[in-house]
């Protein structure tokens, strides 16, 4: 911090759950939500004194102020808020230069993975993937000419813990001007705060849990530096992404309950993760005390997420479980209110082709649920019938569940 900056007052913060709902609001009636700018552009003055918006491409007050509470909230400097998670991602692949070299994990998002081979295909940048769990390979790569490194964790849906906090400090050691890039996704602020960790800039899909409620797509991308913050504002005016008011505005309503969600959905997915683990399945979960890297996520993070995967032994009796639930429904995403239930193979890992995910170590079998705030004796019904139904377990002479394939754990 430059000594300009210690002398200014600091700006007092509370808790996440009180900066979450706790709003100082300037607009000029004191409404207490900030109000809806559904305008593109503002009148000026006079030509000599120009207002502080123009046009919404550019900024907008909805949006302003739904990044300055984001900011808070990401224990960031500077947030951007696009109109996607992906979008996060165009906007700061677009700070690389031609033929720059990136290295990633082998177990990013389906959509992450495409974006960066799109670009590694048009010979836009080399990108090289690891295994990220591995935190010497990854060290052990990291050389000079290495200028951006994307990690994710845990990873979904095969739950991998990255040690951010190690690879920041070497990549930077190595090459100080590398960009660590961290998707948070999976976390959200209430349970990891990246930027603590070394991490340059963060992004997250906000049509996860920062929104919560499956209505909007959007993105955030969090930074403290203000060399970074000009770049991605320039790319983000330059091209039209950054979140529409309407968008904005919602997206500041879900985020006011995002402490009290996602505690609710953690703990449902603890109950959840017992419940199919006690059984006989293979779970994946950062939470449960046998997860190789539990105490690696723990020494990052405040809590473990509502998402789990299982292998069931069998792709088959996997489709038949899916098919099956009824409180559970067949989508894609995560983090919204209501429980989901997907095959990522089939849905959203389906953009990697078959041989890479073979490669990878990806069980075609996998089940991934996404844990909602419903009653969670009713999900845990809800499955069971399913499991039932599908023939995946049966009941002994005691009146316990029991998985019929014996799965082998390969992690
Ligand atoms: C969903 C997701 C994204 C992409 O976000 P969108 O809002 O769908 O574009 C990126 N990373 C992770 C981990 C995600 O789950």
């Amino acid at each position: 911090m430059s000594p300009k900056k210690s002398r200014s007052k600091p700006i007092k913060t509370y808790s996440l759950e009180t900066e979450l709902v706790f709003n100082k609001s300037a607009d000029q009636y004191n409404s207490s939500v900030a109000p809806l700018y559904q305008s593109a552009t503002f009148k000026q003055d006079s030509l000599s004194n120009m207002g502080e918006y123009d046009y919404t491409r550019s900024g907008n007050p909805t949006r302003t102020h739904l990044q300055n509470h984001l900011a808070r909230i990401m224990r960031a400097k500077h947030t951007f808020a696009v109109t996607s998670g992906m979008g996060c991602l165009d906007v700061i692949t677009r700070l690389l230069k031609p033929g720059d070299e990136v290295i990633a994990g082998d177990d990013l998002y389906g959509g992450t993975n495409r974006l960066l081979t799109y670009l590694h295909n048009k010979g836009d940048v080399k990108a090289f993937h690891y295994d990220t769990t591995n935190t010497e390979l990854i060290k052990s790569k990291i050389t000079r000419a290495t200028k951006m490194i994307f990690l994710e964790s845990p990873t979904n849906p095969l739950i991998k813990v990255v040690d951010v906090r190690s690879i920041s400090e070497h990549a930077h050691k190595v090459n100080p001007d590398v960009v660590v890039v961290f998707d948070n996704t999976m976390m959200s602020p209430i349970f990891m705060t990246p930027l603590d960790l070394g991490v340059d800039i963060q992004y997250e899909s906000a049509t996860k849990y920062l929104n919560g409620h499956h209505d909007i797509m959007a993105g955030v991308i969090a930074t403290r530096s203000d060399k970074f913050a000009e770049q991605l504002y320039n790319v983000i005016n330059s091209t039209g992404c950054g979140l529409s008011p309407f968008d904005s505005w919602l997206l500041s309503r879900g985020l006011r309950t995002l402490a009290i969600r996602v505690e609710r959905q953690q703990q449902n997915c603890i109950n959840v993760a017992e419940f199919l683990k006690n059984i006989g399945f293979k779970v994946r979960y950062p939470g449960l005390k046998d997860h190789p890297q539990h105490e690696l996520h723990n020494s990052m993070c405040r809590g473990y997420g509502a998402v789990l995967s299982f292998e069931t032994g069998n792709i088959k009796l996997s489709e038949r479980i899916v098919e099956s639930t009824e409180i559970f429904g067949i989508a894609v995403s995560f983090g919204c209110v209501n429980s989901l239930i997907s095959m990522p193979c089939k849905m959203s890992h389906a953009s990697i082709d078959a041989k890479t995910r073979e490669e990878r170590d990806f069980p075609e079998d996998l089940i991934r649920l996404c844990i909602g705030i419903e009653n969670c004796d009713d999900l845990i019904d809800d499955l069971t019938k399913a499991l039932l139904k599908s023939g995946a377990v049966r009941i002994n002479e005691r009146d316990e569940l029991f998985n019929v394939v014996p799965v082998q754990p390969k992690l």
